[in-house]
């Protein structure tokens, strides 16, 4: 039975605040409490057989057996579990810990041999959050005590993931940094719809930015986006969609530009809007389209088509 526990829902914020003043005695005996096993392991295990996978494989035991503690920062990939990599799985399998975000699929998990400990550690806009630096002392923690720590990131670890934060702080604390890249959603969301994000018939390159600045930290310049010439890709945008077509269009990007809405890209449950940039917010607010979902401004949106699918293997 898999008991996978939410420490964002177990956590509010005022607690998460009063947590830095635990001793960390405290903290390490409220961390094992909501700990939990996964059980779900075997069937969905990769093939084992090709010497690509087993080459992965050395690298995560390689680096366990140096005896330095270790951390591995894996993406998990936009969703389908058949888009994570072979190292990612292998890590997986591997894994004593595993600190998973929110935006992970839950088939991922499928992955995690029985026994280890699957610690939910979500971030979502508007509800209750794991503290950035508990999720540090955590991993720093268990990777201390000989475990073998993944942290599970949707997408790709460096991108709109808090992993370079992440490695920052591993590596201050003494712990060595393995980073496993992955398919972010920027690429595979639209790709998932037949969009090419770089065509260079229709755009000199693309440019993936943030539709939700940090609190008092620099937003994307859209004025310098507008007349870039790049196709946009804008992770986190769906909220504040308004506000980014009407700087959009400010700045001159003419409201016929084409654009695309991938809501859950690459699941089950993967919803599409094309539009224009002129409608786009309409759009978004008539269907309910909302996160997790990236918006592709340019004309490669063109193209988009609800009927093409990523290849799936099975
Ligand atoms: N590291 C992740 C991004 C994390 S930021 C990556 O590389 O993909 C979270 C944002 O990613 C979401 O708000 C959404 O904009 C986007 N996102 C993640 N998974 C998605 C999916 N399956 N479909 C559409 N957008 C997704």
């Amino acid at each position: 039975m898999t008991r996978d526990l939410h420490l964002n829902a177990v956590r509010p914020r005022a607690a998460q605040a009063s947590r830095a003043a635990l001793d960390s005695s405290a903290e390490l005996a409220s961390f094992t409490a909501l700990t939990s096993t996964a059980s779900l392991a075997s069937s969905a295990t990769p093939t084992s057989s090709t010497a690509l996978a087993s080459s992965a494989h050395e690298s995560v035991r390689d680096a366990a057996a140096t005896d330095r503690p270790t951390v591995w920062l894996v993406g998990a990939g936009p969703g389908d579990p058949d888009l994570l990599t072979l190292r990612a799985a292998r890590a997986l399998a591997d894994a004593d810990v595993v600190l998973c975000d929110d935006l992970v699929d839950r088939r991922v998990l499928e992955l995690v041999r029985d026994g280890a400990r699957v610690l939910h550690v979500g971030k979502r806009g508007g509800r209750a959050s794991t503290d950035q630096a508990f999720i540090h002392r955590v991993m720093i923690r268990e990777a201390r005590r000989g475990q073998r720590v993944v942290r599970l990131k949707g997408g790709d670890p460096f991108v709109f993931g808090r992993g370079g934060e992440e490695r920052d702080a591993l590596q201050a604390a003494g712990i060595a940094v393995e980073v496993v890249p992955g398919l972010t959603s920027g690429i595979a969301a639209p790709a998932a719809i037949g969009i090419s994000v770089t065509d260079r018939r229709h755009a000199a390159g693309v440019a993936f930015v943030t539709g939700h600045a940090r609190k008092g930290g620099p937003g994307p310049d859209w004025q310098v986006l507008a007349r870039s010439g790049l196709t946009l890709v804008i992770y986190m945008g769906v909220a504040h969609c308004g506000a980014i077509a009407r700087q959009l269009q400010d700045a001159g990007l003419a409201a016929t530009t084409a654009a695309a809405i991938i809501e859950n890209g690459t699941r089950p449950d993967q919803r599409v809007v094309r539009t224009t940039l002129g409608k786009m917010a309409r759009a978004i607010a008539a269907t309910g389209i909302g996160s997790p979902a990236i918006m592709v401004i340019g004309d490669v949106a063109r193209a988009a088509d609800a009927a093409i699918r990523v290849t799936r293997s099975a």
